[in-house]
């Protein structure tokens, strides 16, 4: 085919290599400042975002009008289906500094139909106070930021969640909500619907994922922008979206302008939950999202995430204080695998440490050693906690 150019299609993907964010990371090094990816003349650059540099230095992302346009669309989606829309009043608690999911999710939230209080992170008195005077309809946050909430709320208001006359929670940037009984906690304390409603990521596309009134998983949003394929933990073969597939999220954006991904390994590792047409009428299939790629640890020859510890610690939340830590064998392979999780009363519940290692049995298909502590024990920290230990 020598002097003829051919056009790829995306049956001619499985041949291109994958592109992973070191590959992103180093190109933006070598060529400052957008990366020798950046598709499009300088003078197309509408935006800058940032991704956060949780692992290596943060990735800049450069999007052009049609580029935001595409984040918009396929955020406002998201936001329809987890039920926000006209004559709704959303106040937006996430941070505005850089990050995508500051303005580029605020313009998401208008295009549903919502109005849109732009209020960022932190402050969260004057938040609170903001509230009772607006009376928005529903907030978006992390889900741990509530916490804080309810903190100022006691302390400086002598109120309860509930005394807000919030109708819908949206919450993104952290798991949690697909465990049943932190959802029911949530929505018992606060009086709300708590949505699952925003996933995605900055570098692909701000939010592609969130579910909708038949929580059977997040409906993916982002067959406009994005071609999906998923990969082998243990290879480099790669399944479509089928019902009950696995893997590692791998994503190829469509007509992107400014910084156009080919194979882009996500590290997210998802599973498709449903590809019939949802009961909401939407035809997107849905998928839940399993743990990432670089939490993995390989115990007695079977993955576990970490995540899924937390989830079944957060069953327990009666008992548990939901602090906890993963220890396992030093070297590689691993063998030993502990929990270690804090108490609210030592001694009150004699079996809870055989209810702990059944529940997480069932839901890693590995019994780890279980060790109960004093409520307390773990240092609590405002940043991101490291809480897998390779120490037995
Ligand atoms: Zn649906």
């Amino acid at each position: 085919m020598a002097g003829r150019t051919r056009v790829l299609s995306v049956d001619d993907l499985p041949f291109l290599p994958f592109t992973t964010r070191a590959d992103l990371q180093a190109d933006q090094e070598a060529h400052p400042p957008f990366g020798n990816y950046l598709a499009a003349p300088t003078d197309r650059v509408a935006r800058v975002h940032r991704t956060s540099g949780s692992t290596g230095p943060a990735l800049l992302i450069a999007l052009s009008m049609s580029d935001i346009e595409r984040s918009v669309v396929a955020g406002a989606e998201c936001f329809r289906a987890a039920g926000v829309g006209s004559g709704d009043l959303i106040v937006h608690c996430l941070n505005y500094c850089m990050w995508s999911g500051g303005l580029t999710d605020h313009q998401a939230l208008e295009r549903s139909g919502a109005g849109v209080i732009p209020y960022g992170v932190g402050k969260s008195s004057e938040l609170i106070e903001m509230i009772r005077r607006i009376r928005p309809t529903g907030l978006h946050c992390t889900p741990s930021y509530l916490g804080r909430l309810e903190e100022r709320l006691a302390a400086d208001f002598g109120l309860a969640p509930r005394d807000l006359g919030l109708r819908i929670g949206l919450f993104g940037g952290e798991g949690g909500l697909q465990e049943p009984a932190f959802r029911n906690r949530i929505e018992q304390t606060w009086g709300i619907r708590a949505m699952d409603a925003n996933y995605g990521m900055s570098e692909v596309l701000s939010m592609f994922g969130a579910e909708c009134e038949a929580r059977c998983g997040l409906h993916f949003f982002g067959d406009e922008s994005l071609f999906a394929e998923l990969k082998a933990l243990d290879s480099d073969e790669t399944s479509p979206m089928e019902n009950g597939a696995s893997g590692e999220l791998v994503l190829t954006h469509r007509g992107r302008e400014c910084q156009p991904l080919v194979r882009y390994r996500t590290s997210d590792i998802i599973e498709v939950t449903a590809t019939e047409p949802c009961s909401c009428g939407r035809t997107s299939p849905r998928f839940r999202v399993i743990g990432r790629v670089d939490d993995m640890l390989v115990i007695r020859g079977i993955n576990v995430f970490p995540g899924r510890v937390v989830d079944a610690i957060h069953r327990f939340s009666d008992r548990l204080t939901g602090e906890y830590r993963v220890q396992v064998s030093r070297e590689a392979p691993i063998q030993e695998f502990r929990v270690v999780v804090e108490e609210r009363s030592p001694g009150a519940s004699p079996r809870l440490a055989a209810e702990l290692a059944d529940a997480l049995e069932k839901s890693l298909s590995i019994r780890p050693t279980i060790q109960l502590v004093a409520a307390g024990t773990f240092p609590r920290t405002s940043g991101k906690t490291c809480r897998v230990e390779r120490t037995l």
